[in-house]
């Protein structure tokens, strides 16, 4: 298997649960190429020094932009993104438009703990049957194909 990239992103207050969980499956991550949001990333580093983390902006400044633009160019194949639903979050549309990218791009995604743990026990099966799925601009080819 080539080395998947996994993305991981939690909000300020599910941060402890990213920390959690990633002690919990590091033997599985090691083997990504990981991309995280900056403040995310900077605290993994600080409790997995062994792992190699590559950090794009902050969230709120830019960071889950910058993912959606790896996930629409085929550079994500797994998302784990542990967004906190009791906080209102100043980047509320950036949030929205990189969930939306995921589910466009059938990325296997978890946005809690339970089903990231169903993700990391079913990786292979998870990426087999995306690799099965049409690609986005193969499934819309009408739409980019439609009369303007
Ligand atoms: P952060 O961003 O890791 O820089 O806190 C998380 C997010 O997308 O809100």
């Amino acid at each position: 298997m080539t080395t998947k990239t996994i993305a991981l992103i939690a909000h300020d207050r599910t941060k402890p649960d990213l920390l959690e969980w990633v002690g919990r499956h590091v033997e599985k991550i090691q083997d990504f190429t990981i991309v995280a949001t900056g403040t995310t990333g900077s605290l993994i580093k600080k409790s997995h020094p062994q792992l190699a983390i590559s950090t794009v902006k902050s969230g709120p400044l830019g960071g889950d932009q910058q993912v959606g633009a790896m996930i629409a160019n085929g550079e994500i194949d797994i998302m784990i993104f542990l967004e906190d639903v009791m906080t209102p979050q100043p980047h509320d549309v950036d949030i929205k438009a990189l969930l939306r990218l995921a589910v466009l791009y059938e990325l296997p995604l978890a946005c809690n703990r339970i089903t990231a743990d169903l993700l990391m026990e079913n990786l292979e099966m998870a990426l087999k049957f995306r690799d099965e799925y049409p690609h986005p601009e193969q499934k819309f080819l009408e739409y980019l194909k439609r009369n303007v």
